[in-house]
């Protein structure tokens, strides 16, 4: 399945994606060249000069300098493992600040952007959040919560709107995306010692979920296959017919990030099955999955 065919770009009809009415394909020629290499921008949060919030121990240190590393282990799991599906490059507000960094990362073509950032507040303060901007990015950022959340265990704080999360500080950042996915992570809270220490010893594994997971959703965000769509959600109810009267499958709840294959459309409820278990059929909320 190429993504190189613009006909076949048309079908994946971005109305249905997030519900955002316009056309992907511009996304999609910037990718095309007969490989499905999706390419994610990592855009790390602050500058050298003004490094953000300081973690406690055992971190000790910037949320610049901390995510510069983080950065260069999720480009380094990208360039080993992902070679057939994600291209990473990294991407500082060093020069030119915000507006500076996602120029550079358009010009780059990026699919999709994730900015790096850790929380910080009193040292009780705990939990992993996700934020997004436009609608078109809040199913990168549920499938990044996820596994963000199984990979430190911390407190679900959600995925949120800048405005949810703070009163709006970082819509700036999410907002250079235009249709294309842009998310700002704060997996734990520099203040917190007990954050830190998890955030610290699982730091590689932070970084190859965050990769995967972003890579699992924009190769089906940006596949071919019209029938192909994803779980948005971090749980998402199958059940045996259109509707909450019928019950629900015990083969559900899915998880976000699952691949789901339409078999038929209706106008709010979709009748799906799993592509590897073809057998399990049932029907899902069509608001819930992309
Ligand atoms: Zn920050």
């Amino acid at each position: 399945m190429s993504n190189g065919d613009s006909i076949a770009a048309e079908r994946l009809c971005p109305s249905r994606l997030f519900g955002y009415p316009v056309s992907l394909s511009g996304v999609l020629e910037t990718t095309a060249g007969g490989t499905n290499m999706k390419k994610l921008a990592i855009v790390v949060g602050h500058t050298g000069a003004r490094p953000g919030a300081f973690a406690v121990d055992p971190i000790a240190q910037s949320e610049n300098a901390w995510n510069a590393d983080l950065a260069g282990r999720m480009k380094a799991f990208a360039d080993s493992h992902l070679t057939d599906s994600l291209s990473v490059e990294i991407f500082t507000r060093d020069d030119g600040g915000v507006s500076g960094a996602y120029r550079r990362v358009r010009e780059w073509g990026a699919d999709a952007a994730i900015e790096l950032h850790f929380n910080a507040a009193t040292p009780a303060a705990t939990g992993t959040e996700t934020l997004y901007h436009t609608a078109a990015s809040r199913g990168l950022a549920e499938v990044v919560q996820a596994a963000t959340l199984e990979t430190l265990g911390l407190r679900d704080r959600g995925v949120k709107t800048p405005h949810e999360a703070s009163g709006g500080r970082g819509t700036a950042n999410l907002s250079q995306m235009g249709v294309r996915p842009s998310i700002l992570t704060e997996p734990f809270f520099g203040s917190n010692p007990g954050d830190c220490a998890i955030a610290q010893s699982r730091k590689q594994h932070l970084a190859e979920a965050q990769v995967g997971a972003a890579a699992r959703y924009l190769s089906a965000l940006y596949d071919d296959d019209p029938d192909a769509v994803m779980v948005i959600p971090e749980a998402l109810n199958v059940r045996g017919g259109p509707g909450t009267d019928f019950g629900t499958l015990s083969w559900g709840p899915l998880t976000a990030g699952t691949v789901l294959t339409v078999l038929d459309r209706g106008r709010v409820w979709w009748k799906v099955c799993l592509p590897e278990t073809p057998s399990r059929i049932g029907f899902v909320h069509s608001d819930y999955v992309a």
